[in-house]
């Protein structure tokens, strides 16, 4: 089989680049080791940034976003008996939208299907060969046992963090940067109405506390727990208590809305960084190059401003032979990258609390800054709801 690009990987950064390509006449073909329902309804990110939302409303997938959507001014910053909200609208003239990764994976699997889009789900042993030459190819075997052998002009590496593609960027050239957190957060979602209007983000003695929001009937909301933490050993009621105690339940008359728990789980915070985000003719877009700590909200608008610009990209060296933002799409996207490595590091590390009483004032103190400093509130408000494409 031959295409142009074989994208390897259809969640959120391979659907995209498809559809990215495909406005522009170039053919791809898309590999996913998943099935395709596992992958319609994986929970993870929610918040979409500005320049996300834009982009998406360019390519005319912003109908259902707007419609169920929830647009956010800014969030609030909390620590015990006080609370602040940060407006982005009001500081940098921009806003987020609360909509799941999961609804968007769904508009972008819906519109590559309405355009005929290759699709192989439930791939095993999938292989990239020859990312050092012209002539590079994908091997995997497909849903029926079928050995399966791609020639491509082109490889994108949008496999997430476990798929093989990072790994074929030799080590000889391979650098990478990488920070392990000492906590996870403990993820659940209930269906009860948000306590909330927009996001809270809570320091607090016993550890971080977040109150986020799927839909009007959904909430999401974490916990700080230490790594290594059993999800079992966390019963809903514990939950329930720990939440009200972090987020403040009954100060200041606020409260806390208690529902059932439909999904429970822990995920470790990790920062990662692998350069170059090309090799030869292997491209990385997404998780596949780097991974964020979830405190930002940067993990899903990362990959999709990888994949902005690694389809004009594409698309100048595949039909005008012109291979120039080709090779400056690694340091292109790295600045990106970058910024939002630390703004993800410098969001965990002020939140999350340690056992060191010198570290909670320090954090204290910053928080005080932000919320009460313009300058500091700005500074959190421009990379929160996101830098333009292209900074
Ligand atoms: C468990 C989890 C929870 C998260 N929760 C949050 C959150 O709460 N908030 C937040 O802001 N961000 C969160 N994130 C981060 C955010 O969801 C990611 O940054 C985003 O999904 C990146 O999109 P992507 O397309 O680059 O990678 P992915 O969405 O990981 O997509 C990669 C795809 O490649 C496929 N694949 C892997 N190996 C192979 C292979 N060998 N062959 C073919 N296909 C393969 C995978 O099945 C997957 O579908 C979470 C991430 C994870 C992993």
């Amino acid at each position: 089989m031959r295409t142009e690009v074989a994208i390897i990987g259809a969640g959120p950064a391979g659907l995209l680049l498809s559809h990215l390509l495909a406005e522009q006449g170039i053919d791809s073909v898309v590999i996913e080791t998943r099935s395709q329902d596992y992958v319609l309804s994986r929970i993870r990110a929610g918040i979409l940034e500005h320049s996300t939302v834009q982009l998406l409303d360019d390519i005319g997938l912003g109908t259902r976003l707007r419609a169920e959507g929830q647009q956010h001014r800014g969030i609030y910053l909390q620590w015990p008996e006080e609370r602040h909200h940060i407006d982005f609208t009001e500081l940098v003239d921009r806003s987020v939208w609360v909509y799941g990764q999961t609804e968007v994976t769904k508009d972008l699997a819906a519109a590559r299907e309405a355009a005929g889009q290759q699709i192989f789900y439930e791939v095993t042993d999938t292989a990239v060969h020859e990312v050092d030459t012209e002539s590079p190819y994908v091997s995997f075997v497909d849903s029926s046992g079928r050995h399966v052998r791609i020639d491509a002009a082109v490889i994108a590496g949008c496999d997430g963090s476990f798929g093989p593609s990072r790994a074929a960027v030799p080590d000889r050239v391979r650098q990478t940067w990488e920070r392990t957190y000492p906590y996870s957060w403990l993820g659940v979602l209930a269906d009860v109405a948000p306590s909330t209007d927009e996001l809270i983000y809570a320091w607090h003695s016993d550890g971080f506390a977040m109150h986020s929001m799927r839909s009007a009937t959904v909430s999401r909301l974490y916990l700080q727990v230490p790594n290594g933490t059993d999800v079992n050993t966390w019963s809903d009621d514990r939950i329930w208590d720990a939440l009200s105690t972090r987020l403040g339940h009954g100060q200041n008359g606020w409260t806390l809305q208690p529902g059932p728990i439909t999904d429970k789980s822990v995920l470790p915070m990790r920062s990662y960084v692998q350069t170059p985000m090309r090799h030869g003719r292997l491209f990385l877009a997404g998780d596949a190059a780097h991974i964020v700590p979830p405190t930002g909200a940067k993990g899903l608008n990362l990959a999709v401003a990888d994949v902005a610009t690694l389809a004009p990209a594409l698309t100048a060296l595949l039909r005008k032979n012109d291979g120039s933002l080709a090779d400056s799409y690694s340091d292109d996207a790295l600045r990106r990258v970058w910024r939002c490595t630390h703004f993800s590091w410098w969001m965990t590390t002020m939140l999350h609390t340690s056992d060191d009483p010198f570290d909670a004032q320090l954090q204290l103190s910053q928080l005080r800054w932000v919320a009460g400093s313009e300058a500091g509130a700005t500074g959190l408000a421009e990379n929160y709801a996101g830098l333009p494409i292209g900074f």
